[in-house]
């Protein structure tokens, strides 16, 4: 497997290839700026690109996509409830004082329990809103892999205060659907160093007081 993550744009949104040397294939998650960076990746790898998958619509995830499948061809998928957000581009353009990047509708709904990735490596998705109410998060389960978007950080957790968040929610979402996960299960977060399920159980301030 080919794991390469890193950090794309004016916010540092990590951004991971994801591929397979035997069978040429490769997703890509959070696409959200630096396409022309992406493609050397890919290009380097030698892989083609299936599947551009997005955590969330906010500006620094889903910023590249569009562009990221002209180059390719590969179908953007990203969860509906972020539909409005998605929409709102222009004013999260505003809010970072640059310009709004071209955004389209999704061609899949990056729903609850789909299944996403390429033949030799897939992933679940789970549906975990409060950072946005479209935020998803991609486990893959026999790599214990989870990508979490903006949902869970080393140390911290997604903020809540945007349109869309809601700090509870964002609570429920990580305890039930994060913090079941094994201790030894790899998070890439959306932003920031990687982490474990363990180290996040054990030293989240934010973890420590169940709602
Ligand atoms: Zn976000």
């Amino acid at each position: 497997m080919i794991l390469e993550t890193f950090p794309v744009g004016l916010l540092q949104c990590n951004c991971t290839l994801l591929g397979d040397e035997a069978t040429g294939e490769a997703m890509v998650i959070d696409p959200g700026d630096n396409v022309p960076y992406i493609l050397d990746r890919l290009k380097a790898h030698g892989l083609t690109l299936k599947q551009i998958v997005v955590t969330h619509a906010h500006i620094d995830h889903v910023g590249g996509a569009v562009r990221l499948k002209r180059a390719t061809g590969a179908p953007i998928l990203l969860n509906e409830n972020d539909l409005p957000l998605l929409k709102m581009m222009d004013v999260q353009a505003a809010w970072l004082g640059t310009a709004a990047p071209e955004v389209a509708p999704p061609d899949e709904n990056a729903r609850e329990g789909l299944v996403v990735g390429i033949s030799t490596h897939k992933a679940e998705v789970l549906h975990t809103p409060g950072h946005t109410q479209g935020s998803i998060c991609l486990h893959f389960v026999p790599e214990k892999i989870l990508f979490a978007g903006d949902t869970l950080f080393a140390g911290s957790i997604g903020r809540t205060d945007l349109p869309g968040g809601d700090g509870r929610q964002i609570l429920r979402s990580i305890h039930e659907r994060l913090m079941s996960l094994a201790d030894e299960t790899r998070v890439i977060p959306g932003h920031g160093a990687e982490t474990t399920i363990g180290e996040e159980r054990e030293g989240n301030p934010w973890l420590q007081n169940r709602l």
